[in-house]
């Protein structure tokens, strides 16, 4: 397969397409970031990596981090999480309440805002140091100890970040949320302004393509049977209320966030990222979806 021809073909025609997207701006240091970025990386199990535009340019991950922190969670417990966090499409925007109610605290899925929430509190209960330990479990599967976060992200998170609370306070009456409401919040803020580039998130994701693996050093990172659990809440919850949509038109296991960035994999075969911080109306990047929309369309693979 020619994939950087194919890559080559998914730049030219970004290059005339226009942009309906927005730059997310409720939290204000990310309507910061220039519109015109563009990066896109793909790492191949067998055949190497290919890429172009600002690939290397570190960007805040947002609710991408929610498939790490997941991941860290499921490497630490078994089913008993599946007690306090749903694996359901919720069909709802990603920082929506409305389910809390009649579903007793208990999050649609971990990729939802309200489920990245129990997470969090999951891990402020289990480990000791949880923003390290996340950030150690990211240098792990990156083979880079340089990741960190932004801190502007960070503190412009902090000030605007009500709805998150709420949500918090909503699953806490519950009793769906065991620890102080601003230890979690923080870990939950913090975990969404790492930053990192379209390069270092196709590294990471190659976990998720490689049964568990990374293809760097060869290690078993969590088990072959938890991973496809992940993968199946990424094809199912990956994009909010637009999970179907990027089901229907790029066919792959994936999660996106509002810096605009997405990861996807093909189990066995790649993973793949794309940055562009202007979003549609579902919260997920315009191009990014575009783009892998082109490349599972162009290389004649998706799941399907
Ligand atoms: N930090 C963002 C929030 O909680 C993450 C949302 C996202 O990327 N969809 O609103």
């Amino acid at each position: 397969m020619q994939y950087q021809k194919i890559l080559d073909t998914i730049k030219e025609e970004l290059s005339t397409k226009q942009n309906k997207g927005k730059v997310a701006s409720y939290i204000p240091e990310l309507a910061k970031v220039d519109p015109n970025k563009f990066g896109m990386h793909l790492y191949c199990i067998n055949s190497g990596h290919y890429g172009f535009g600002n690939e290397e340019e570190q960007f805040s991950i947002q609710s991408i981090s929610k498939v790490f922190s997941l991941t860290l969670a499921m490497s630490l417990l078994n089913d008993e999480l599946f007690e306090r966090v749903d694996v359901e499409p919720s069909g709802d925007p990603f920082n929506s309440l409305v389910q809390l109610e009649y579903e007793n605290g208990i999050p649609r899925n971990p990729l939802i805002n309200s489920g990245a929430l129990v997470i969090a509190d999951i891990l402020v209960s289990t480990l000791d140091n949880p923003k390290k330990q996340l950030l150690d479990f990211i240098h792990e599967i990156t083979g880079n100890t340089g990741i960190n976060i932004n801190l502007k992200v960070f503190n412009s998170e902090k000030k605007y970040s009500n709805r998150n609370a709420s949500l918090l306070h909503l699953m806490k009456s519950f009793g769906n949320v065991k620890n102080d409401i601003e230890t979690v919040l923080d870990l939950y803020i913090f975990q969404c302004s790492i930053a990192m580039s379209c390069k270092e998130l196709a590294t990471a994701f190659m976990v998720y393509a490689n049964s568990g693996r990374t293809l760097f050093d060869k290690k078993q990172i969590i088990s072959e049977r938890k991973i496809k659990r992940i993968n199946a809440i990424m094809q199912t919850c990956g994009f909010y209320d637009e999970a179907g949509e990027f089901s229907f038109r790029v066919g792959l296991p994936g999660k996106s966030g509002v810096g605009g960035g997405i990861a996807a994999i093909h189990p066995g075969q790649y993973a793949v990222t794309t940055w562009s911080p202007p979003l549609n109306p579902k919260g997920n990047s315009e191009l990014g979806m575009y783009a892998l929309e082109r490349l599972t369309t162009l290389t004649g693979f998706s799941i399907f």
